[in-house]
């Protein structure tokens, strides 16, 4: 049992540098959010709303936006940075209409990734009237259905910068009126699970140095991966790529901007977390002195940093619907719960994520070791390891429901329906009050997606 005073630093909630400084848990053991200064309990959540439950936290993601934006603000200020600083929102992270809406609100500008995506970015910034003041930069291979829309939207006044992925897309880039900027392949690499021996994204270096001059080249763009743990490696990535752009910037000199992309990592674990600030304070820093030492002017800053800024933003509430005891195992029992870890959180099964997990109720009882099945009948469906998730023994009838933390990146958009189980319901908090999102779809509704009428 865990002491009363100590629980909340045991289970890793209240705390800013685990960005879980929302939650907390109540002296009868509930799970509370911290939302608009009223403490809104999770377990009531769940039985009005129903399991299993995403909770979109739209207030954690405009803190994130904003202070991410006024940090780099700041860093820059204090250094007296010539270059200027914009965020945008890669909206592949997470393409939640509710999402998009409360980045753009906040400050944050898009980076978007197929024809599909630009199409409804647009029909929000016109709902919006954010036509003028946002600007939306097109990364992806590119086919004639994306640039024809992309020059569309250029001749109705959207500001949109098509980034160059191949040299293929060369004629089309240069035709173009607007901003363009060009993605290269760095030959330098992260320690990543996406760092690949062979990327196949952007121009390599040779292919970028070796363009004819483009008037309208403002971008030099890269992305070296996601997830990437260490600050040193987004510092010395950005130490390269700017060697390389100080190179370009004297063949195509309308070159004012470094995008360095996203891929800034999250303490998914609750293990050691890198320190943002720090991370900011030494690329400003590189950048300024290296500017001076290479004799180019000191660029604009582009961040596409997507999971760092969502994952926080929603948590995902499942209720076990069945224990099973386990012999041998670091494991005492397995408890499967209403909802799929194969569907609903695609990437514990395609790149073995771990998440950080807590009860919701019971924070009081005893704790046993357990690990977690989804309830597909795909026996790839699970969450097991050698690190157990802890939850209470089962001693009452009352159901027993658990959080997993940090859900909102990606998770949504690789969502599938194995087993013909339906999404969990979304809703969202929002300023103290709650929004239904999503409802849990029927069987005939998922039915109608497959064939069935
Ligand atoms: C996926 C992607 C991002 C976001 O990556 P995160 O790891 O979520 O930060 C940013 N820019 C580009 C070009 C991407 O492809």
């Amino acid at each position: 049992m865990i002491q009363k005073n100590k629980i909340n630093s045991f289970w890793k909630l209240g705390e800013a540098k685990y960005n879980t400084a929302n939650f907390s848990i109540s002296e009868n053991g509930d799970l509370l959010i911290l939302n608009n200064q009223k403490s809104l309990s999770v377990r009531d959540l769940v039985l009005n709303y129903g399991s299993p439950l995403q909770i979109f936290m739209a207030d954690v993601l405009h803190e994130r936006v904003v202070g991410l934006i006024e940090g780099f603000n700041q860093v820059i200020k204090e250094h007296s940075y010539a270059g200027l600083f914009s965020y945008y929102y890669p909206m592949k992270t997470n393409h939640n209409k509710e999402v998009l809406s409360c980045v753009l609100d906040s400050g944050a500008h898009v980076e978007v990734s197929s024809v599909n995506e630009l199409h409804l970015v647009k029909t929000m910034l016109e709902d919006k009237g954010m036509k003028d003041s946002k600007k939306i930069i097109c990364n992806g291979t590119k086919d004639t259905k994306y640039f024809d829309l992309i020059d569309e939207m250029h001749e109705q006044g959207f500001h949109v910068v098509p980034i160059m992925d191949n040299l293929e897309e060369l004629p089309r880039i240069k035709k173009y009126k607007g901003d363009v900027g060009v993605r290269v392949d760095l030959k330098y690499r992260a320690h990543t699970h996406w760092d690949k021996k062979f990327d196949r994204f952007g121009l390599t270096q040779e292919e970028t140095m070796s363009l004819e001059h483009i008037p309208n080249l403002k971008i030099l763009h890269y992305h070296i991966g996601s997830q990437i743990k260490k600050n040193k490696d987004v510092v010395f990535a950005a130490k390269y790529a700017f060697k390389f752009y100080a190179k370009l910037q004297k063949k195509q000199n309308s070159l004012d901007t470094l995008n360095i992309g996203g891929g800034m990592g999250l303490p998914y674990e609750k293990n050691k977390n890198e320190d943002t600030h720090k991370l900011v304070v030494r690329l400003i820093k590189s950048l300024k002195y290296l500017s001076k030492y290479g004799k180019v002017k000191e660029p604009n800053v582009i961040v596409e940093w997507g999971q760092y800024v969502v994952a926080p933003s929603q948590i995902t509430i499942f209720k076990i619907i069945s224990h099973k005891k386990i012999n041998r195992a670091s494991a005492k029992r397995w408890c499967v719960i209403d909802g799929s870890f194969m569907n609903d959180l695609k990437d514990t099964w395609a790149i073995n994520q771990k998440w950080h997990i807590t009860p919701v109720n019971n924070f009081n009882s005893k704790l046993e070791k357990v690990w977690l099945a989804g309830n597909t009948c795909d026996s790839d469906d699970r969450y097991t390891g050698d690190k157990c998730v802890l939850l209470p023994i089962k001693d009452s009838n009352e159901d027993q429901y658990i959080a997993v933390y940090d859900t909102g990146a990606y998770q949504d958009s690789l969502a599938s329906y194995h087993c013909l189980l339906s999404n969990p319901t979304k809703i969202m908090l929002k300023q103290g009050e709650v929004y239904v999102l999503n409802k849990r779809k029927t069987a005939d509704e998922l039915g109608r997606l497959f064939g069935w009428s």
